[in-house]
């Protein structure tokens, strides 16, 4: 059985502020908002973090990328966000499931972490 809290999302399993999905991807608002604007966009299929990203799954990152631009323009911040994805517990990830943090607003600061 699985216990992914994010394949659950995708599922429809457990509710979730959708702002886009396709065949590859979903995106969604953030449960704990660090900032004005604070989306998550994940793989539709099952990959634990980046250190399981290979030739056979790296489509849904790429689909990822393109899509964050036309999200950011859809948010009205455009050239003014920052990505993140943690990976690994002692680097603050908590769901062991891919994804990357669409963070923009005054919250985010200029520093590099
Ligand atoms: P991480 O700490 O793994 O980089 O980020 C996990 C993120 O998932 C956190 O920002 C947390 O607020 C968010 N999150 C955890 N559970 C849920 C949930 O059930 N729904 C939504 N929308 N976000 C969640
Ligand atoms: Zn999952």
């Amino acid at each position: 059985m699985n216990d992914c809290i994010f394949c659950k999302i995708i599922a429809g399993e457990i509710p979730s502020k959708k702002v886009y999905e396709d065949d590859l991807i979903f995106a969604f608002h953030d449960i704990n908002p660090q900032t004005d604007v604070h989306i998550l966009l994940v793989p539709k299929t099952h990959i634990a973090s980046a250190d399981g990203v290979n030739e056979d799954n790296s489509a849904a990152v790429a689909r990822i990328f393109e899509v964050i631009p036309r999200l950011a323009d859809a948010l009205r911040v455009s050239d003014n966000y920052r990505i993140i994805s943690n990976c690994g517990e002692s680097v603050g990830q908590t769901v062991r499931h891919l994804h990357f943090h669409l963070l923009s607003g005054a919250a985010v600061s200029k520093d590099r972490l």
